[in-house]
């Protein structure tokens, strides 16, 4: 068992939880960090980030992207189980 004090510690950025490696969610993209100790955070920043953003276009391009390739995983797991 590796002891926490020896991996590396995170934040989250929401509740200020302190979290170890492999744990929680991090997410980094172009000098953005966000660290997120359980998903219940990540969804309380993600709801506020999509409602607040200045702009929704570049936001809701990819959202209707990723809506369609859910539905299409979903569409395929349920072919699979009849
Ligand atoms: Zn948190």
């Amino acid at each position: 068992m590796v002891r926490d004090f020896l991996k590396e510690k995170y934040e989250c950025v929401v509740c200020g939880k302190v979290f170890y490696e492999g744990q929680g969610i991090r997410i980094k993209r172009e000098g953005l960090q966000l660290d997120f100790h359980s998903s219940k955070c990540a969804a309380l920043f993600f709801k506020r980030l999509i409602e607040e953003s200045p702009s929704a276009e570049c936001v809701s391009e990819t959202a209707k992207k990723l809506i369609d390739e859910f539905k299409e995983l979903r569409e395929k797991r349920s072919k699979k189980h009849i």
